[in-house]
């Protein structure tokens, strides 16, 4: 096995704007750590570089929608992932951020380079202009129709239905996402990276020369595109949130976001570097060195094209030697999306699954969309844990553990000559390592994770097959060397299985009193864990995960259907147009409520006493479903009080109270805002 001495590995940097679900942690960051850990026991230098992408236009649209600057927004949830990728294991070398100076510096530094090289073209061009927001209008900030299919909902930069690259002057009836307003276009000057310039050597580099290696959903994206014809690129934006162009003319523009992005994996390098006491320059800039972005598959263009292209521009990098994209998982068979609240968040995991990390890993891996998309459901994670790492391998651990224990005081025990079993079972741990190495190698993670789950099965079809627990009664000699050859399969699992279960390989080497960790040992060596050694009591790896568990994550998925059903209810239409004198018809007064009960024998109705500043009356409302008579009593109401009073139930309603009702379809009062002073009883509404 031929190994390279360095490793730059980058997962794609998540955007600041919410926290990361599964699919995120599916689609990059699982796979990611699973190959940075495998090369770390194989006795690699690893950097595993990450960081939040803190600038584009998402950002400043949510601060302003939540009333803050886009600094709180970045600080709240770089702050909130960074934690969750400590919780999962995931093993990054640094965690950085782009507002960080030295990423500022850095790509600052990359794009005057560039600059000096004329490596830009410079253009004065006519961009989407929001007259009213006195504002261009670019990527996330215009939204229209793709031109290649038709996607009503198209972004400036990108269309999410079929995945094309766009500019936001491509957009049919482009719209601005800060006013609605139809942009206009005006004159503004711009850097462009001219991608036409470098399609031969992307030819040359990626569809001759890595047509073998790379995997053929990221080959046949990048073929499309550079088929499609490479058009120059626009590196900066007329925006205030990013960094600054330092160059002259550059005054309030920006770096574009996917400029700036991955010279991240380069600054976080550098940042990790600095610390560490090594010289950032081995990783990006030495030939020996290899750079593999790990990514989800709507960011190949700017991993396969533009990124390469800016690299191969500078002059001085290293290109990546792969990036194995992957397909979408969906959750529960839809999308997954942040702003329906339709996912998995990563916090939220923990508090309903503690100390499970390992559960959702392994879930995950063992379904990564490696090829298609995948839907995560939370039947098959019950069934992967219940029926793989509670059935096999935490029941082989266990009775390794316990009858060590029982029968030798966890003290192993010194074999006698192998038979034609031991010796066939110990070949075949010796072949794990290398047909999991095969797999992670060809980032094939899920094919890995079952010949792990497989090296479980050998373990205990051999305790099954050779029943130590029987010939502890007729043959010690025998059970001795059982127990010493199942012991060595647990050994080897507690190293093999770190990759993808990490905290579960660190419990496992806790009990057996090892701190192995060398994956090439396990077929060199012919004894892992020696006789006389002394390992500790049995501890639960795994536990069963119950029906009612997944039940109830199943209903807080139905809630947020629910809830996005009720937001994206169709809006009546405007009613018939009424004439001034036909609206003063109405009296409508301020009320309160004074008492309320419910109407016997209805499910719908209360009867309520309403203070209206002209009298107190009652009233007859069917909100009996949405409210208790005691939580009424004493909310501020509108009436209209004169309308033809009508019996319900015997009981004369004298006028009718205004309701509305919430996203989730609740009813709710319409009433008037409370002031320092208040509102009183009866004054009219008009
Ligand atoms: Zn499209």
């Amino acid at each position: 096995m031929h190994m390279s001495k360095r490793y730059t590995i980058t997962a794609a940097l998540p955007y600041t704007n919410g926290p990361i679900h599964i699919g995120h942690l599916a689609g990059v960051y699982v796979p990611a750590d699973i190959y940075s850990r495998y090369l770390r026991l194989t006795g690699n230098d690893v950097a595993f570089i990450c960081g939040s992408d803190e600038h584009g236009v998402p950002i400043t649209i949510k601060a302003k929608k939540e009333g803050v600057t886009p600094q709180d927004i970045v600080d709240k949830y770089h702050a909130i992932i960074k934690q969750s990728f400590v919780d999962f294991g995931i093993s990054l070398d640094n965690y950085s951020r782009t507002t960080a100076k030295i990423h500022h510096d850095t790509a600052q530094e990359f794009f005057k380079t560039l600059y000096d090289k004329n490596e830009f073209v410079e253009e004065v061009t006519e961009q989407l202009y929001d007259e009213e927001a006195n504002q261009f209008l670019a990527d996330r900030f215009v939204t229209g129709t793709c031109p290649k299919c038709g996607n009503e909902e198209a972004y400036g930069d990108q269309c999410e239905s079929c995945g094309s690259s766009l500019n936001a002057t491509d957009l049919i009836n482009p719209k601005s996402a800060i006013t609605g307003n139809v942009p206009t276009l005006k004159e503004t000057k711009h850097w462009f990276l001219p991608l036409n310039k470098h399609e031969e050597f992307l030819r040359e580099w990626i569809l001759k020369g890595h047509k073998k290696d790379w995997k053929p959903n990221v080959y046949g994206q990048v073929k499309s595109w550079i088929d499609d014809g490479l058009r120059p690129r626009a590196v900066t934006r007329d925006l205030d949130w990013g960094i600054p162009v330092p160059v002259e003319g550059g005054e309030g523009k920006v770096l574009y976001v996917w400029f700036d992005a991955p010279i991240g994996y380069i600054s976080a390098t550098k940042e990790w570097a600095e610390r560490e006491g090594k010289n950032w320059e081995d990783y990006w800039k030495d030939e020996d060195t290899k750079l593999v972005h790990f990514i989800g598959k709507d960011n190949i263009v700017f991993h396969c094209i533009i990124f390469p292209s800016m690299l191969k521009a500078e002059g001085s990098y290293i290109l990546p030697e792969n990036v194995p994209a992957n397909e979408f998982l969906n959750l529960e068979g839809q999308k997954l999306s942040t702003s329906k609240n339709w996912a998995v968040w990563l916090p939220d995991y923990l508090i309903d699954f503690p100390n499970q990390q390992d559960v959702l890993r392994y879930a995950l891996t063992a379904n990564a969309p490696e090829t298609k998309d995948n839907d995560f459901t939370w039947k098959d994670f019950q069934a992967r844990n219940n029926n793989e790492l509670v059935a096999i391998f935490g029941n082989f651990i266990n009775r390794v553990v316990v009858l060590t224990n029982k029968y030798y005081d966890g003290i192993i025990p010194e074999p006698s000559a192998y038979n034609a079993i031991d010796e066939e079972t110990l070949a075949a741990v010796k072949a794990y390592p290398s047909v999991i190495s095969s797999s992670i190698e060809r980032y094939r993670f899920r094919e890995a994770s079952q010949e792990l789950m497989n090296l479980a099965r050998l373990g205990n079809k051999y305790l099954a097959d050779e029943e130590p627990w029987k010939t502890i009664k007729t043959d010690e000699a025998r059970t001795k060397t059982v127990m010493f050859v199942a012991l060595q399969i647990a050994s080897a699992l507690a190293v093999l299985s770190e990759p993808f279960l990490p905290f579960t390989s660190e419990k496992l080497k806790g009990i057996l009193n090892t701190d192995a960790n060398n994956w090439e040992s396990i077929s060199t060596k012919d004894i892992l864990i020696p006789a006389k050694h002394q390992i500790g009591k049995a501890e639960l790896l795994f536990s069963k995960i119950e029906d009612a568990q997944i039940e109830a994550q199943l209903e807080k998925l139905i809630a947020s259907k629910k809830a996005n059903e009720a937001a994206n209810k169709a809006v009546e239409p405007q009613k018939e147009e009424i004439a001034f004198e036909d609206f003063t018809k109405l009296d409508l007064r301020v009320g309160t409520i004074l008492e309320a009960e419910k109407m016997p024998k209805t499910k719908k109705l209360l009867v309520l006493k309403v203070d209206t500043g002209i009298d107190t009356r009652t009233i007859v409302s069917g909100i009996a479903e949405s409210f208790s008579p005691e939580e009424v009593i004493g909310k501020r109401v509108t009436v209209l009080v004169n309308l033809a009073p009508r019996k319900l139930r015997g009981v004369e309603s004298q006028g009718m109270i205004l309701m509305t009702e919430d996203q989730a379809g609740h009813l709710v009062f319409v009433n008037p805002d409370d002031t320092k002073d208040g509102v009183s009883n009866g004054l009219q509404i008009s």
